[in-house]
């Protein structure tokens, strides 16, 4: 096997040895990168003479490994664009607390940057300016997104492992559609600061890798408070690999019924129930639960988390980063600017946030979406008195065709009706690669626990990981 293709934790066993240097992974990275991207498009701006910069002055756990970091994600003096025009050449003058958690344990940061929906908004990737990220396992289809570069990358060993963000599934969802690993933390467990962004009250930065062992890992790595992002929480961050092996015999897993729907693929459904099987065989109790506001979570997200983006994007002018378009006076530069750099999705939310914002319909929309946010929470509150953790799908279909949904915003923003929820209740979940489809598509099995609960999801998705082989078959490309 090439060293690209190898796990984290793998190569790290490899280096230690001195079986393996960072040279090397770095020149099976390259040859990889040369041989596919064109086809894959994961990264958002491939040079085929691209020079990796390694961190030579810090020595760590992560030293000699490299990692791909989503867009939206501040970098010292590297590129960091949302994928949109707006953010044209914008270079951060400071680095995202969690790269400086990994630069600090030794890692060294992929000059590229993996693409995205512009500004995260998105489920495939479709709307980024540099244009659409394709899935290894079918070129043809969409990678899921927003995180599709990120996902992409790691499921065609176009990268070790690399970060992604998730505010509504875009960590989860595309981790399904690619057969990788993708974990969305708890609010508040992993630092906002340097994450560009979208709905704040949603938002977190998370893992996507190859196995669950190396999602263990990375979370551990880049968790903790942070005095520079307010929201996060002060709260010991345990070695997350300790909860891998551990039995999972007499757990009590709940399945919710709002997640067995009508319009849910039956390939998915199938591949889900023997999963779950998978679980009973371990020892664990699989228990029909009810999460009754689940029917609410698409319209409350799209009300919240758009109200939010139109705030949080109100401060890309012309004025202080990125894109500015020509005019002849300061209104006229704003409104140049903004036509023309944003995209159409972009504009969509802008236009949505503003109007459930505005004056005499903040009550009727935002105010109400915050109230039912409460009572999705609750419903969580309620199954985690009687149970450990809940398992569902991580998205209603596997991987969809490019174009297929473009034209059709409404079928776009459901393909994250079972993602979405997490968000809103502020819980971790985590999706892992749970079989496939008769045409060889990956589909992604769901586990949810309680806020800083992440060792359940870790010591759940282990004990399935180890007794499947899903995590080990890669496309061919
Ligand atoms: N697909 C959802 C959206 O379009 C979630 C995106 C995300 O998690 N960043 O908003």
């Amino acid at each position: 096997m090439d060293l690209n293709q190898l796990t984290a934790h793998e190569l790290l066993d490899k280096l230690k040895k001195g079986q393996a240097v960072s040279k090397n992974i770095l020149d099976s990275l390259y040859a990889r990168i040369q041989a596919i991207e064109p086809k894959v498009k994961a990264y958002a701006r491939f040079k085929s003479d691209v020079k990796l910069s390694l961190n030579p002055q810090t020595s760590g756990l992560l030293t000699g490994l490299p990692i791909t970091i989503k867009d939206n994600i501040c970098t010292e003096g590297l590129n960091t664009e949302c994928c949109s025009k707006i953010l044209t050449n914008f270079r951060p003058p400071y680095d995202a607390t969690v790269i400086s958690k990994l630069k600090a344990a030794g890692s060294s940061i992929f000059p590229l940057k993996a693409n995205m929906d512009e500004f995260a908004f998105g489920s495939s990737t479709e709307n980024s300016y540099f244009g659409a990220t394709h899935n290894p396992w079918d070129l043809e289809c969409v990678p899921g997104g927003s995180s599709g570069g990120s996902a992409a990358a790691v499921a065609s060993d176009e990268a070790i492992w690399a970060l992604g963000s998730d505010t509504g599934g875009s960590i989860r969802q595309p981790a399904s559609f690619c057969g990788v690993v993708g974990l969305k933390p708890t609010y508040g467990r992993v630092s906002r600061f340097g994450l560009i962004a979208f709905a704040s009250s949603l938002d977190q930065i998370g893992p996507i890798t190859k196995d669950v062992e190396d999602a263990a890992m990375l979370t551990r790595i880049i968790s903790g408070y942070d005095p520079n992002d307010s929201t996060s929480v002060n709260q010991d961050v345990p070695d997350y690999t300790e909860s891998l092996g551990s039995e999972i015999k007499g757990l009590k897993i709940g399945i919710p019924k709002e997640y067995f729907i009508e319009g849910m693929d039956a390939q998915v459904k199938s591949v889900i129930e023997e999963a779950i099987n998978k679980l009973k065989s371990l020892g664990a109790v699989a228990n029909q639960v009810t999460l009754p506001h689940t029917q609410y979570a698409v319209p409350v997200y799209y009300i919240i988390a758009t109200a939010e983006a139109s705030s949080n994007l109100a401060r890309f002018d012309g004025v202080q980063y990125g894109y500015r378009a020509k005019s002849t006076s300061l209104i006229d530069m704003y409104k140049k600017t903004r036509a023309e750099g944003f995209g159409e999705e972009a504009k969509r939310r802008i236009i949505l946030g503003t109007f459930a914002l505005s004056h005499g319909y903040y009550d009727a929309y935002y105010l109400r979406a915050l109230k039912v946010r409460t009572l999705i929470k609750n419903d969580f509150d309620t199954v985690f008195k009687d149970f450990d953790c809940i398992v569902a799908p991580t998205s209603p279909t596997p991987a969809f065709k490019i174009g297929e949904r473009t034209q059709d915003p409404l079928k776009m923003y459901l393909s994250d009706i079972y993602t979405i929820s997490v968000n809103l209740a502020g819980i971790p979940a985590i999706s892992i690669p749970c079989g496939f489809t008769r045409n060889g598509l990956p589909v992604g099995l769901q586990i949810m626990a309680k806020p800083f609960n992440e060792e359940m999801l870790f010591r759940v998705a282990h004990a399935f990981e180890q007794n499947t082989e899903w995590h080990k078959i890669k496309p061919r490309l």
